[in-house]
């Protein structure tokens, strides 16, 4: 039939650019009695220092599937300067693998191949 579709299109495209300015001003720290866990407003921007789109796993990447405790300059990335083992919500390296990079890693260091504990 004809078509009777209200035009729920449009009316988008106008205010866009010219809206980043205003809204940041007051904030104080009352919430929104809402509760809600994340509470993530969808902003992006803003002063954040390190940002990335998307984190995807190396090893699942390259198809690593063995991790080998010899190879000290791929188990380096993942070792923090401290000799901390970086956390996989950092680098973002799928669970299964981070488990195997942290034993590689471990692995490494029984035989100074990498610092228990760094330099900083
Ligand atoms: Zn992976």
């Amino acid at each position: 039939m004809a078509e009777e579709t209200r035009a729920t299109t449009v009316a988008s495209s106008e205010g866009v650019a010219s809206a980043e300015r205003g809204e940041r001003v007051e904030r104080t720290e009352r919430r929104p009695s809402r509760g809600g866990p994340g509470g993530a407003g969808g902003r992006e921007g803003g002063a954040r220092k390190f940002f990335r789109r998307k984190k995807v796993c190396k090893f699942c990447v390259e198809k690593i599937e063995a991790i080998n405790y010899k190879d000290v300059r791929l188990l380096q990335q993942f070792v923090a300067e401290s000799g901390k083992i970086v956390p996989r919500r950092l680098t973002g390296v799928c669970t299964p693998h981070q488990r195997r990079l942290s034993s590689a890693i471990k692995q490494a260091r029984n035989i100074a191949l990498l610092p228990f504990a760094g330099r900083a």
